[in-house]
């Protein structure tokens, strides 16, 4: 596998990208770098409570050159999936307000009651409360189906790790008997698909970016993309190396792929190429 032959980036913002309110080194530059060279760029994340424009906003703070429209996060993803397969569906929201806003924006309905709802959609909620909880509980007791933007168990934040989405699924599925039907955010093939579409290009010129084995690489492993992990985030080396879904390459960080192709461009612009072309691309996938 040779990186000169990806034609197109998906990239996982958090742990990937930034930490907290900061981007990581090396990744605005390589960001850049990237375009100039006229790569095609996506970034995805799991994120379901904020919409687009507030992650835009943030990004644009940490020093981000990024566009609105290359941000695919969980809650874009399942607000496209509800109004494509269920446009007349109202939905009840347990969680932030900025999952509520990318719902407006796609024109999903939302309930104006618990109990008059379809769906109920979960995502995390930073400011939750019994009342909310006891909502989604009802939405849920009169027939709403479940669905959770992801099911990620937690985040890294200021403060050391965070309880995520898992907490808030975990309240409502235990208190009702009742199971989640859909997960949409990574490694769906929901997520993927988006992805590539936003890219327009076959997932063999694509390559998955994230700091997690379990969202970011088995996604791209299922969608027959490649994979890259950094070490940045949620993986240390040795877990990596421990598990049987394997990326491509591992990276302490994204910087890494701004070296390997200013590498790959010098070693291209030598007479004799001597790059052993490796079919290193093995499918550990579940
Ligand atoms: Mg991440």
């Amino acid at each position: 596998m040779n990186i000169r032959d990806v034609e197109g980036f998906v990239i996982d913002l958090d742990g990937t990208v930034y930490k907290g309110n900061q981007a990581i080194d090396g990744v605005v530059q390589t960001i850049a770098y990237v375009r100039s060279i006229g790569k095609r760029i996506v970034f995805l994340s799991n994120r379901g409570n904020i919409s687009r424009a507030m992650c835009h906003d943030n990004l644009k703070r940490m020093g981000l050159d990024v566009h609105e429209e290359e941000i695919i996060l969980s809650s874009t993803v399942a607000a496209a999936y509800i109004k494509r397969h269920y446009e007349e569906a109202e939905v009840w929201v347990l969680g932030d307000e900025g999952l509520r806003d990318e719902l407006r924006v796609t024109g999903v309905r939302l309930a104006s009651n618990p109990e008059s709802a379809d769906w109920l959609l979960i995502t995390l909620h930073e400011t939750l409360t019994y009342r909310d909880l006891n909502e989604a509980f009802r939405a849920v007791r009169h027939g709403a189906r479940i669905m959770a933007t992801n099911e990620d168990r937690m985040f890294p934040s200021e403060n050391g790790l965070s309880i995520d989405v898992a907490g808030m699924i975990g309240a409502i599925t235990s208190a009702t008997g009742q199971e989640v039907e859909l997960v949409i955010g990574k490694p769906s093939a929901i997520m993927a698909e988006a992805a590539l579409s936003k890219l327009s290009l076959p997932p063999e010129q694509v390559l998955m970016i994230g700091d997690s084995v379990e969202s970011d690489i088995r996604l791209g492993k299922r969608a027959g993309m490649k994979t890259a992990l950094v070490l940045t985030g949620a993986w240390t080396r040795e877990e990596a190396e421990a598990s049987p879904v394997e990326p491509d390459w591992i990276w302490d960080s994204l910087a890494e792929l701004q070296l390997l192709m200013a590498k790959q461009h010098e070693e291209d612009g030598t007479k004799h190429d001597t790059t052993v072309e490796q079919n290193s691309t093995k499918y550990y996938g579940p």
